[in-house]
């Protein structure tokens, strides 16, 4: 593709750098550089890259391991697939999405004013209009200031930085709101509890999934993760332990293979540390003040996938369809491939991702995999008509699933924006520096690229 370099070789160095972790962040962040003309390494602890958005093929099933979506509003997430050439994989399903409300699906479209009038009747009940109302009332105040978690805007978060999504509704919304509605899309969107979510978070909440269209790929959303990779020089199996610094500057990193244990060293004029919260402190020795408080505030909700492939097709609403623990679910939401796009199974047979978040996820996270599957199946034949055992399943957990948006996570946001990491050539990468989101992680890559170069 003109003005895309294929590879490392293919380009004059204007500097080298060196990215710690190879997800969504850190390979936009390398990708980026590439294109203004650094030599960049990625190195990758696991032995593929993508990270939490990472797709497989299974016997010609296709499975989301992680992240399982992408939205018509994530606009570096889909300029980016444009640019790189896999736009005309883009799917936007026609399917409805759906909430389990008393025993059935209760089926809307995003950005369709009347199926969702009928959604918001059908989970407050009407007894409690007036008091919805109320509740829906703050939140409009709310919603009015949000556009999006976006680290160049950060003015719009100040309310509902402040206060639990659970303080929000506990002054007026209906209880049957907070179970049927909006917990649901909280432990959807974000991956945590009311009690544990921002206002401004469950604001975002509603939005991704009332306002914004799902999009997804033919061959998997980690499709992006896989096209970015195919323009970086990588380097798998290796695990970054520290970030070195000289005089005040990042010199490089030291690493370790993780199948020989051999140590090694990488020099560089940049190192982008792509890292979740936790393992990031582990790394960087010096961080600055604001980047160390950011860091060690951000808390983790793990996140655990169940993926099952069937060889008849799933029948009911395409999903996601969400799953209130009211209704005595233990997963968050379903979905199937009609939901995302009917490639990721042969003609006639289904895909079925059965997604647990929150303290579920956490209670579950020690499980074996037989388990998990039984529960997962035994989720999916409440929601859609399925016969018989899955042909194939995989379990993937993930420790670090998603940065809670908490109160005070805009706050943190920008002082790590504003005050980097405290070194002027080590930047910092990563869903949690910017919005708990592919398109999050995305776009602080780029920032990270753009501001690295600025700087060194
Ligand atoms: C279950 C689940 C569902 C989700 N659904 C959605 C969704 O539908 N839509 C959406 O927008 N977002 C979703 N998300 C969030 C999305 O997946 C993340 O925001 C995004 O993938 C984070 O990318 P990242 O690069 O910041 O982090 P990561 O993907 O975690 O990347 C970090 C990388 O660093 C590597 N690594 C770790 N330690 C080291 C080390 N010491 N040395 C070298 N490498 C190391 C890891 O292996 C990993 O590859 C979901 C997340 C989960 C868990």
């Amino acid at each position: 593709m003109p003005g895309v370099p294929e590879s490392a070789d293919d380009r004059t160095s204007a500097g080298t750098a060196v990215v710690a972790g190879g997800g969504m962040a850190g390979l936009a962040a390398a990708y980026r550089l590439g294109r203004l003309g650094w030599r960049v390494t990625v190195l990758e602890k696991e032995s593929d890259t993508g990270g939490r958005c990472r797709t497989v093929n299974t016997g010609g099933y296709i499975f989301d391991t992680g992240a399982q979506y992408c939205r018509d509003s994530f606009d570096s997430f889909l300029k980016t697939a444009i640019e790189l050439g896999i736009g005309e994989t883009f799917r936007m399903p026609g399917a409805p999405q759906g909430i389990y409300n008393s025993g059935r699906v209760i089926e809307f479209l995003p950005r369709n004013a009347r199926s969702v009038a009928r959604l918001l009747s059908a989970t407050s009940g009407s007894g409690h209009l007036v008091a919805f109302l109320r509740s829906l009332g703050a939140c409009m105040a709310l919603l009015a200031h949000y556009r999006s978690f976006n680290i160049r805007f950060p003015g719009w978060w100040e309310r509902g930085d402040a206060v639990t999504a659970a303080s929000l509704l506990a002054d007026g919304a209906p209880e049957s709101f907070r179970d049927a509605l909006a917990e649901p899309l909280a432990l959807c969107a974000f991956g945590a509890e009311l009690d544990r979510t921002s206002a401004a978070g469950l604001m975002a909440a509603v939005r991704l999934a009332l306002a914004d269209r799902t999009v997804s790929f033919t061959t998997g959303v980690g499709s992006l993760a896989g096209a970015m990779a195919r323009r970086v020089e990588i380097r798998t199996g290796i695990e970054v332990t520290g970030v070195m610094v000289d005089n005040g500057r990042a010199s490089g990193v030291t690493s370790r293979s993780v199948a020989t244990g051999e140590v090694g060293e990488h020099a560089a004029d940049l190192v982008v540390c792509s890292l979740p919260a936790p393992l990031a402190l582990g790394v960087c020795p010096e961080l600055g003040g604001a980047a160390r408080e950011a860091a060690a505030a951000a808390v983790y909700t793990p996140g655990v996938v169940v993926n099952l492939a069937y060889p008849e097709g799933a029948s009911g609403t395409a999903g996601p369809v969400l799953l209130p623990r009211s209704e005595g679910f233990r997963a968050s939401w379903v979905s199937t491939n009609a939901g995302k796009a009917d490639e990721y199974a042969p003609g006639g047979a289904s895909v079925v991702t059965v997604v647990f978040t929150g303290r579920e996820a956490e209670a579950l996270m020690q499980g074996g995999d037989t388990g998990l599957v039984d529960l997962a199946v035994c989720e999916a034949e409440r929601v859609y008509r399925l016969g018989g055992d899955p042909a194939a399943s995989r379990v993937d957990r993930h420790e670090f699933g998603m940065p809670v948006v908490s109160t005070g996570h805009a706050a943190r946001v920008r002082a790590l924006a504003g005050h980097g990491s405290g070194t002027s050539n080590l930047l910092l990468a990563g869903d949690w520096t910017s919005s708990p989101t592919l398109e999050g992680a995305i776009m602080s890559g780029f920032h990270a690229a753009d501001t690295g170069v600025a700087q060194v």
